[in-house]
């Protein structure tokens, strides 16, 4: 059965940080076949707290994805950047969005130049409305044995219209 793969890159504890990433894959309703890298490190462009590129398609039908977090950050801010990353890994991962060169994306079916609208595509407006929210209840989290109890799908999908309004 396919599922997400997940790796994680110049963090002292890949064992816990691998178990926050897969909550969020929970919480957001990620199952399609996507493998992921998180990575800590200083080197990111000049400006960014973190960011998402979509690599390639795989043989296998996976997509290849990585998510930089900047590790200069405090731990609490490297927190909110994941959570911010992980909403734009979903919007990869269920094909909302869609990088087509280095300079353009396809959003919801629509082309946009990356050049002009960085930070202000309609794609960060979900990710910047949601990401506060979403690391605070990662923080909050029940054990992750009681979470596998739930629902995941329904629950990340009333999230998701909750949250779309
Ligand atoms: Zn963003």
């Amino acid at each position: 059965m396919a599922q997400p793969i997940v790796k994680i890159g110049g963090h002292e504890d890949p064992f816990a940080m691998e178990k926050e990433v897969y909550w969020y894959l929970n919480q957001l309703g990620i199952q399609e076949n996507i493998h992921l890298t998180v990575i800590f490190t200083s080197i990111i462009p000049k400006g960014f707290d973190g960011l998402t590129v979509s690599r390639k398609i795989l043989g296998n039908g996976y997509q290849v994805l990585m998510v930089r977090i900047n590790k200069a950050l405090v731990e609490r801010q490297q927190q909110k950047v994941l959570a911010h990353e992980m909403i734009h890994v979903k919007q990869y991962a269920k094909g909302e969005l869609k990088l087509l060169k280095s300079n353009t994306v396809v959003w919801l079916g629509k082309k946009h130049r990356l050049s002009k609208i960085h930070h202000r595509g309609p794609w960060e407006k979900e990710a910047y409305r949601n990401d506060h929210v979403l690391a605070v209840q990662q923080r909050q989290k029940p054990d992750i044995t009681t979470l596998a109890s739930f629902k995941s799908k329904a629950d990340s999908l009333v999230y998701m219209r909750e949250v779309q309004h």
